[in-house]
């Protein structure tokens, strides 16, 4: 390795330029890393300096626990890119979008403290769903709402029962990247539009729900700067869910909210241009997916997702698919664990079981840096060559 420095464990030599031989690919998270080369060019225009005297206060100085600039350069973040309605709807902040799922279902939840009390409402999503929406909700679960499994259940007793549903609907899906609509009528929807970017989809229409979830993670890439933020219509769902963030952390870190305001202002100031950031995620994904999907179709062991080219009125074009994840089918019968299968070759990957999904799927993270997805391409192509040897 170089002096004083590690190299990405799949790499060595003194440039960190040499393939360790037969590397585990790690495909596991989400990690935004497809976005690192972007801000490594715009390094000191996204760049903040925060002196050390500066934002002791827990509030801002208008009293405020919402940099009222940022919620501002979001909206027009939004009306921008037209993915998503956001005159008439109040915004909300939280520690990532993770820490709005529980706020959101609170909110949407019978009070408990209402004289009349109702039943506590159901939550639900259809599987494969990303699966903190069951632990966070079982976690807290309780007098006001309770996790009640996946849609295909609820909609079986849902004539038995008189409370009321929360559905979680994602969309794009996490984990299979496929355009979702609610499945129960008449419940509440939390829409996870946490995908809905140009990078990972086409846009088709501003999305309009009463209730909207996105988070920076995924747009920005600043996944570890924790901040995700919610459009909600109801002024008094949109109260009770910033009361839950203010007794659970007293308001959206305020150095967070300072970075992703520079954050925000270089990706608007760079919009439709040479260095439109959807442009230059849309370019790397579709390559990503492009490359895995070329593999994989050599395969008759391993499949993909399906995903068709679609009209972008971001792009103002037909755009090709650049999904997130890959959601990988085993084809085989004795391949009924797809995880295994896959870690076997050395891929490590996430468990279609963990999505409440059958195991003979996994997900693939395609986020990650451009040497993950190298070393991901190396092992899917030794998988899908050693078929021709077992034949
Ligand atoms: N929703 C979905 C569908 C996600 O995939 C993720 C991140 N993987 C989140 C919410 C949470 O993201 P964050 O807490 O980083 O905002």
């Amino acid at each position: 390795g170089r002096p004083g420095c590690e190299c990405n464990r799949c790499f060595d030599g003194p440039h960190c330029s040499i393939r360790t031989p037969n590397c585990t690919a790690d495909a596991t998270s989400g990690d935004p890393l497809f976005l690192e080369p972007y801000w490594k060019r715009h390094a000191a225009a996204s760049a903040v300096l925060v002196p050390g005297w500066h934002r002791l206060s827990y509030a801002t100085t208008d009293g405020l626990f919402q940099s009222v600039e940022l919620e501002n350069h979001i909206r027009r973040l939004h009306r921008a890119v037209g993915n998503a309605v956001v005159d008439g709807k109040r915004l909300v902040f939280g520690a990532g979008s993770t820490q709005l799922i529980n706020a959101l279902v609170h909110a949407l939840s019978p009070d408990a403290n209402a004289a009349a009390a109702s039943p506590p409402a159901r939550v639900v999503a259809t599987a494969p769903y990303y699966p903190p929406y069951r632990t966070q909700t079982a976690m807290f679960d309780g007098r006001e709402y309770r996790w009640e499994g996946t849609t295909a259940a609820a909609w079986a007793n849902a004539s038995r029962n008189s409370s009321s549903f929360i559905e979680f609907v994602t969309s794009p899906n996490n984990p299979d990247a496929l355009l979702r609509a609610p499945v129960l009528r008449g419940s509440a929807v939390i829409a996870d539009h946490a995908y809905y970017w140009p990078h990972f989809t086409h846009i088709a229409a501003p999305a309009d729900e009463d209730v909207m979830l996105f988070t920076m993670s995924k747009p920005s890439g600043h996944a570890g700067s924790r901040l995700g933020w919610a459009l909600i219509r109801d002024e008094k769902v949109a109260k009770r869910a910033y009361e839950y963030v203010q007794s659970s952390i007293m308001g959206a870190s305020r150095d967070t909210q300072l970075r992703m305001l520079e954050i925000v202002k270089v990706m608007l100031a760079n919009l439709h241009g040479e260095e439109d950031i959807f442009a230059f995620g849309h370019d790397v994904m579709r390559t990503r997916w492009r490359r895995l999907s070329a593999v994989v179709s050599r395969s008759r062991r391993i499949s993909l997702q399906r995903i068709n080219p679609q009209y972008c009125t971001y792009f103002n074009r037909v755009r090709e698919p650049s999904p997130a994840y890959a959601w990988v089918k085993c084809e085989r019968e004795e391949d009924d664990d797809c995880y295994e299968a896959l870690l076997k070759a050395r891929i490590i990957t996430r468990s279609g079981a963990g999505y409440d999904a059958s195991s003979r799927y996994t997900r693939v993270s395609l986020l990650k840096s451009d040497d993950d997805f190298e070393v991901l391409v190396e092992r899917v192509t030794d998988l899908v060559n050693a078929e021709n040897y077992d034949d």
